[in-house]
């Protein structure tokens, strides 16, 4: 559906306020940039969005994001790649020159990755992603591994710079769970952050409070700003 300009200018200026409040309960100098995520709403959302001054957003598959790029190509928007990526379109994706490839999510992608990417001699910025709640349905690397795998491919893959870490928060009732699964990657953050990484990126419509008082400072949000 697509919704008018005060509809969403109401939707946005929610979500802001609650990003927010939440990051002041952490510190004043914690800030947290907001990625609009797409992949359920139309293209003209995205535009009048942009209007009311939101400028990143992500996709989940590479063929939308190609479209959607096209189409708002006048537009500097900042695009995330946030969904798993299929090796078979990878060179679509370097073509495609993104933000940020959010969902790095094993070390047989980064080499392919790296070796594409050579081949093209191009960089990309990516977060490795991280399995934090252990899900079959969902893709990352395990939390014990991720500190080995993040150096793994820093030594090994040049034409990646990686930026820090991603994980979707467990898909649970129980807040303890879910903000198990924040803190758990949180702390490979802590670790590689100490190292050069900047981006902690974690929280979706349903949880980017907690996950924001977990230490994320980037929060991915689709359904609250595109409700209708
Ligand atoms: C869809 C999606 C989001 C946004 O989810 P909402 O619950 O609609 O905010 C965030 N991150 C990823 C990886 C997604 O696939």
């Amino acid at each position: 559906m697509i919704l008018d300009k005060e509809h969403l200018r109401r939707n946005l200026d929610e979500v802001i306020w609650r990003i927010e409040e939440a990051r002041i309960s952490v510190s004043e100098h914690h800030i947290v940039q907001l990625v609009g995520v797409g992949k359920y709403t139309e293209i003209e959302n995205i535009a009048t969005l942009y209007e009311l001054g939101q400028r990143a957003f992500g996709e989940n598959q590479v063929q939308q994001l190609a479209q959607r790029m096209d189409a708002l190509d006048e537009l500097p928007l900042q695009w995330h790649m946030i969904g798993s990526l299929q090796k078979n379109k990878i060179n679509k994706l370097i073509d495609l020159r993104p933000f940020l490839l959010q969902s790095l999510d094993s070390i047989e992608l980064a080499e392919e990755l790296n070796k594409k990417l050579e081949a093209k001699a191009q960089k990309m910025n990516a977060l490795l992603q991280i399995n934090a709640a252990d899900e079959a349905t969902k893709s990352g690397v395990p939390t014990e591994q991720a500190y080995d795998i993040y150096q793994q491919i820093k030594e090994s893959c040049p034409n990646i710079n990686l930026k820090g870490v991603m994980t979707i928060g467990a898909h649970s009732e129980d807040t303890k769970v879910i903000q198990k699964s924040f803190e758990d990657t949180y702390a490979v953050f802590d670790k590689v952050q100490k190292e050069g990484a900047t981006i902690c990126s974690m929280g979706m419509s349903g949880d980017f409070e907690l996950a924001i008082k977990c230490g994320s400072n980037l929060v991915r949000v689709g359904s609250a700003l595109f409700k209708s």
